[in-house]
């Protein structure tokens, strides 16, 4: 039987053997992770569609798991818009949704079990000299005194670290591994350290917390998870996971690690976005030009297209960088199935027919959607004076411009054909208007007499059409690699954001709402911003077209 092949990934293949040797007695549950000090982006919806993805795959499970350990840069305005953001993807965690300081209590209870082994004590050393005698690659680290503390004096000392005896940074527990082990990780990790600052859901209860490391694994043994999916920068750190499950001797989950994803023109790490926030180059992590899912969501993109994103790029074990052009495409590809078109101009040029009878409208039929006719037609009104895109004329028209010029004819989308037969100047020398004749017999865009014109422009009748405020939007950074030099500050790229006050739309985009999408022809595809009203309609362009134009302008410019 012929079945389409899909090579597995390695992590398919970590899961079928799995399976296959019943490690997990059958089982797939995994978790996705967020600390919540910041908003999803578009590198999360990577590890979203893995997590949650192969759950539903292999008929599992995946957990909603907040990593709250650090209280001092996590809030509750992130922990919302997260679920937020994961659901609009399409992903459900049911009832399960989890937080690592729900497990505050059993943590401390896990690290006795460790101090009572002799695996755990409790250490004076400064951060400056952890880290002094902690080693390099190419050096052992040192043990210091504290190493060699009893049991009971160790028990006694954690116990008055959680009773806030001890100021910050005085006392920290450390795991008793091994200073000269050749990975660093292993060299007496820290579990615990003492901050006086509430959290976000325990409050006072605790003035020690506990690290990622220490946290992450018995939080995945706790809930029963099977596959424990992380980026690759855990790769080194998976020794002390497997350490920690194998002291207690507790369910333990297989670490699986992937690579990262990097996008061009973008940043994804969350303190970076953050310093855009907050330095307010950018109106806030909803902001349009931000990989935010959120910021992604109002900019237009839609859930199935980063999906499909998603599924594209795959996942490796290598540290690569996507084109950012990928993900557009995803987008372009997707609402070209299901974007309504409609006619808008963004810089209008106006237009008066001068054969046009005074008076007289036209409704013309219009396709909604040539990639689907079922979408069916809308009528357009035609009038004696209409807009046209400043940019589809040039008096003076260099040698591959193909649209209107002083005697040229073209043609009126689902209207008629048009020739430009005056140019009208204010007294600064600039086109204020362009007279026109039509030839009736062109109704509906075809001349009966086969002659033939080379474009076919947008436009929108003046006294029929609504205005608009339209954002078009370009990358966030001038650079592909947006850390070139050194500061990504500096690759801001300041031409990211213009605002057009003046946008001409036909009627039928009068009631569109905040959320729908459109392709205006020729132009690309729009979204209706969530600050939009009636009366006041505001779209942000998603994504352009690919325009054959901007591409001949380029080549001619030598670029
Ligand atoms: P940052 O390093 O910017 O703080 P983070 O990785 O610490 O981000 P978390 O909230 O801890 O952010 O991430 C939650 C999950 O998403 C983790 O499993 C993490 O590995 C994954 N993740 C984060 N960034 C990416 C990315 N660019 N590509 C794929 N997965 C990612
Ligand atoms: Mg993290």
């Amino acid at each position: 039987m012929a079945e389409n092949y899909k090579p597995k990934d390695f992590i398919h293949e970590i899961i079928d053997e799995h399976n296959r040797t019943g490690r997990f007695g059958g089982r797939v549950h995994t978790r996705f992770p967020p600390e919540p000090n910041g908003y999803l982006h578009i590198g999360h919806a990577k590890a979203i569609c893995i997590d949650f993805g192969i759950a539903e795959e292999y008929g599992g499970l995946c957990n909603l798991r907040f990593d709250d350990t650090n209280p001092t840069k996590e809030e509750v305005e992130y922990v919302e818009s997260i679920k937020e953001d994961i659901r609009w993807l399409g992903f459900d965690w049911g009832n399960r949704e989890y937080y690592a300081s729900d497990y505050f209590e059993k943590l401390y209870e896990f690290a006795i079990i460790l101090i009572k082994k002799g695996k755990a004590y409790v250490c004076d050393c400064s951060p400056e000299e952890v880290r002094q005698m902690r080693g390099t690659l190419t050096e052992p680290g040192k043990e210091c005194i504290h190493r060699t503390r009893s049991v009971e004096e160790n028990l006694n000392l954690f116990e008055r670290m959680r009773a806030g005896e001890f100021p910050d940074g005085a006392k920290t527990l450390r795991a008793k591994i091994d200073m000269k082990h050749p990975n660093l990780n292993m060299r007496d990790p820290i579990m615990y350290r003492i901050m006086h600052v509430p959290h976000h859901r325990t409050g006072d209860k605790w003035c020690i917390y506990p690290t990622y490391d220490w946290a992450h694994g018995q939080s995945d043994s706790i809930e029963g998870i099977t596959h424990s999916i992380c980026t690759l920068e855990f790769e080194d750190h998976r020794p002390l996971y497997d350490w920690f499950l194998d002291e207690l001797g507790i369910h333990h989950p297989q670490q699986i690690e992937f690579a990262r994803l990097n996008l061009t023109y973008t940043v994804l790490s969350k303190r970076k976005l953050l310093q855009l926030v907050e330095q307010k180059y950018v109106d806030g992590w909803d902001d349009p030009r931000m990989p935010t899912l959120s910021g992604l969501r109002r900019r237009g993109y839609t859930p199935e297209a980063i999906r499909k994103f998603c599924e594209i790029i795959g996942v490796s074990k290598n540290n690569t960088v996507v084109d950012i052009a990928l993900l557009e495409h995803c987008l372009r590809d997707d609402l070209n199935k299901r974007a309504p078109r409609r006619m808008a101009v963004l810089r209008p040029l106006k237009v008066v027919i001068d054969n046009y009878p005074e008076g007289q409208v036209e409704e013309l039929d219009a396709i909604n959607n040539p990639e689907d006719m079922g979408m069916g037609i809308r009528k357009v009104p035609f009038s004696k004076i209409i807009y046209i895109e400043q940019d589809d004329f040039r008096e003076d028209p260099p040698k591959e411009f193909y649209r209107l010029a002083p005697g040229r004819e073209v043609r009126l989308r689902y209207a008629y054909f048009i020739r430009c037969v005056d140019v009208v100047k204010d007294k600064d020398g600039n086109i204020v208007e362009l007279h026109c004749t039509y030839d009736p017999k062109t109704r509906g865009g075809d001349a009966p007499d086969g002659r033939k014109v080379k474009s076919t422009l947008h436009w929108v009748s003046a006294d029929h059409c609504i205005n608009a405020e339209v954002r078009l939007y370009d990358r966030l950074f001038k650079t592909p690699d947006p850390d070139e030099g050194g500061d990504f500050l500096r690759n801001f790229n300041p031409e990211s954001l213009k605002v057009l006050l003046n946008c001409k739309l036909e009627p039928a985009l009068k009631d569109a709402k905040p959320g729908e999408f459109f392709q205006f022809e020729r132009l690309g595809y729009f979204c209706v911003d969530r600050d939009s009203k009636p009366g006041k309609l505001i779209f942000n362009r998603s994504v352009n077209i690919k325009d054959t134009w901007a591409k001949i302008e380029a080549r001619m410019a030598g670029k």
